[in-house]
């Protein structure tokens, strides 16, 4: 069976016209597919104004509630596009996370989908209706609503590809990855051929255009990826197997992260203590952890660990608890160097060291992968570093 699976994120579907335009995308679309499921995300901004109320009204929204008023937004947007579809003549059914068979596990708002029943999804595909999954949202073992973390619609769409062995189109407002994100670099060049592994380091590494996870299970379920423009324009970005690129650039692309928290953990008059208690509870509190680093001063054993900001007070608390002292230092950015030619390659790390020098920036950590590497620098910098970067490496 011929399949597609097609995904609008926010800003594809923000007003009733934007839903009309992908409306038409997908009926053009049904000329090449027989059959068609479209994820999509809340309209525009919807999700961070339904969290603001959420926090207008309480320090700490219990998150259950929290993800039954998320899974709202989605439900809004995919049943407008569904109504509309019916409007001009289609056959489509708007279907919520659970009705489409999504089961997660985990916490709430950080939830991972555990297994996607698919027996509602091919009744309608086989009834021959245009089928519309809300995105980013599931139900656990309680039946209650979850949702799958910040982005997590790329997800939803990337899983009912695998489990239909469909071809899965993340629309967009931007036609592809670029080698830069085309926010902080105007002469971004567009990728039109890019490996897995690649675009979830970047992913990973702070592009937006797509989310890390729904990378890491289309490259595990083998589900051909493409991110294209919200118009429906198929020259875009294609997601391929790494040893199926021609010809490849020793960088493909330099991203960059925001709104990182770097804390340094000791005790005061201690040389030693437990760091991986420490870290234990972190995890334990699904406090998400990156760069980590030992410091040996004179008398004094630090360790210097990074987060997101997000995590700052839930972190103090934890530290706190376990009489650790700690102390912060925010607006910082991660800006890394992405390719996988690294491996094989000798010398980035020199020309990279020599541009923050040349440039100015100071940096306060830096870390390295098989093919990246990262520095951790004053998030007013960060934009001005990219560049620099990237005209080093002709990107
Ligand atoms: P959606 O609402 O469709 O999910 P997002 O805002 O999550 O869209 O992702 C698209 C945005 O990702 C683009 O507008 C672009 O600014 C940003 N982005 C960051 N890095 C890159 C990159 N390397 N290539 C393309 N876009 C990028
Ligand atoms: N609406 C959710 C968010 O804003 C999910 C998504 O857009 O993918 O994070
Ligand atoms: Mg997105």
């Amino acid at each position: 069976m011929n399949r597609l699976v097609i995904k609008f994120g926010g800003s594809s579907v923000a007003t009733i016209d934007k839903i009309k335009a992908v409306a038409k995308v997908i009926i053009d679309r049904k000329k090449d597919y027989e059959q068609i499921v479209v994820v999509v995300s809340a309209m525009g901004k919807t999700t961070n104004g339904l969290i603001q109320m959420a926090n207008d009204l309480s320090a700490y929204p219990a998150e259950r509630e929290m993800d039954m008023l998320l899974a709202t937004g989605e439900m809004v947007s995919a049943s407008l596009l569904s109504i509309y579809l019916q409007s001009i003549g289609e056959k489509s059914v708007a279907l919520t996370g659970f009705q489409a068979g999504f089961e997660t596990i985990g916490s709430h708002q950080v939830s991972k989908i555990s297994n996607v029943i698919t027996d509602r999804l091919i009744k309608e595909l086989n009834d021959g209706k245009i089928v519309v999954v809300t995105g980013f949202q599931g139900m656990n073992e309680n039946g209650d609503f979850t949702t799958l973390g910040r982005g997590g619609s790329d997800t939803s769409a990337v899983a009912i590809a695998a489990v239909l062995k469909a071809r899965c189109e993340i629309l967009t407002d931007v036609n592809g990855i670029y080698t830069v994100d085309p926010r902080i670099r105007k002469t971004a060049k567009k990728i039109d051929y890019i490996s897995y592994q690649e675009t979830m380091e970047m992913a990973n590494l702070g592009a937006k255009v797509i989310e890390p996870r729904s990378v890491e299970m289309a490259l595990r379920y083998d589900v051909p990826l493409f991110i294209g423009l919200n118009t429906g324009d198929l020259n875009g970005t294609n997601i391929i197997k790494e040893e199926d690129i021609v010809e490849q650039n020793i960088i493909t692309n330099i991203s960059n992260k925001n709104d990182v928290l770097l804390v340094k953990i000791f005790k005061k008059g201690s040389n030693e203590f437990g760091i991986s208690e420490a870290l234990k509870q972190l995890a334990q509190n699904d406090i998400n952890i990156d760069m980590i680093n030992r410091i040996v001063e004179e008398n004094e054993v630090s360790y210097k660990i990074t987060t997101n900001l997000v995590s700052k007070n839930k972190t103090k608390q934890v530290l706190d608890e376990m009489g650790l002292d700690c102390e912060f230092k925010e607006n910082l950015s991660k800006v890394s160097i992405i390719g996988s030619a690294m491996r094989n390659q000798v010398g980035v790390a020199a020309r990279a060291f020599d541009i923050l020098s040349k440039e100015s920036v100071p940096f306060y950590e830096v870390s390295t992968s098989e093919i990246s590497i990262s520095y951790l620098v004053d998030e007013s910098k960060s934009n001005k570093l990219v560049n620099a970067f990237a005209d080093e490496f002709n990107l």
